[in-house]
């Protein structure tokens, strides 16, 4: 689809103005189209390109070049480092790909998803640092995520996972309800944190370890998913220790994990460059400064 910049540029066009150019400061609809992309307003006289206030905004690189980095990022199941992104698109420079790398995550929480719903599993685990453990002391160094994951018979679904301050009340609470549709069956173990879902309009089962049972796993999908999150920040993304920027990788994982069976790459593609022309655009230093939803 995309052989030329011009093809790029007509794309970003009938996104962002599906029913013509709209001018952003004034409204008026009446315009010149000044060169390829680049558009004056009869009535303000701003001129607005496509990619301005998108997350192509002042870019001197073609647009050829940032949707072949999408793509790829789209194409490889696994993700991609900024070492493999450089390479592949020979890039001069590691942090123009670790940069563009950081601003694709922020596309990956697409507006308006639903929340999870029918059996979920929820969990907080401590990642990072050497030793696994939870809830209690001595977890310096490490981040708490709470995990949430739909459970369809013996499968599992879609997940959410945030980073969270602490095991509270309500932190978790909070994770629930931005997260998962009310009256939906929520699994926990016995943590007090928990004991409000019920009132929070959700149906709660509490599942209690069993002495008898040894060390069965009670909430087997969350786990699974925690191994599975610890092994590919290890495995791509060793920065990720970067504490600040964990969230972002979380927000990676689930847009590839909750499309892990889609056989359209070139859907999610889509939806990553439908993202990009309505995300504001982030510079370098606030990429490296500024922390997850704040
Ligand atoms: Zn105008």
């Amino acid at each position: 689809m995309f052989k030329t910049e011009q093809d790029c540029i007509d794309y970003l066009v009938t996104l962002r103005w599906p029913k013509g150019f709209e001018c952003p400061q004034c409204g008026s609809i009446r315009f010149w189209e000044k060169s390829k992309g680049r558009f004056e307003c009869s009535d303000c006289h701003k001129e607005t390109t496509v990619t301005s206030n998108t997350i192509f905004h002042k870019t001197t690189k073609p647009l050829l070049v940032w949707f072949h980095a999408i793509w790829w990022m789209v194409a490889q199941k696994n993700g991609v480092s900024a070492k493999g992104l450089q390479k592949v698109l020979g890039l001069g420079s590691y942090q123009t790909a670790w940069t563009w790398l950081h601003k694709f995550r922020r596309l990956m929480v697409l507006n308006g998803r639903s929340k999870l719903n029918g059996i979920i599993e929820v969990d907080e685990v401590l990642i990072g640092g050497k030793k696994s453990g939870k809830r209690g002391r001595g977890a310096e160094g490490k981040s708490l995520i709470a995990v949430a994951v739909e459970v369809k018979g013996r499968k599992t679904g879609r997940v959410r996972l945030e980073k969270i301050p602490d095991a509270s009340g309500k932190s978790l609470k909070n994770f629930i309800e931005k997260n998962i549709e009310p009256s939906s069956t929520i699994i926990t173990d016995g943590w007090s944190s928990y004991s409000d879902l019920e009132r929070m309009g959700y149906i709660h089962k509490v599942q209690r370890s069993v002495i008898t049972e040894g060390d069965k796993d009670i909430l087997p999908n969350v786990h699974r998913i925690a191994s599975l999150l610890k092994r590919w920040l290890l495995g791509t993304h060793q920065s990720y220790l970067n504490k600040n920027k964990l969230e972002y990788y979380l927000d990676e994982y689930v847009f590839r994990y909750n499309r892990r069976t889609s056989n359209s790459r070139g859907l999610l593609f889509m939806r990553l460059i439908e993202q990009a022309v309505i995300t504001e655009p982030v510079t370098y230093d606030k990429v490296i400064n500024e922390n997850h939803g704040l």
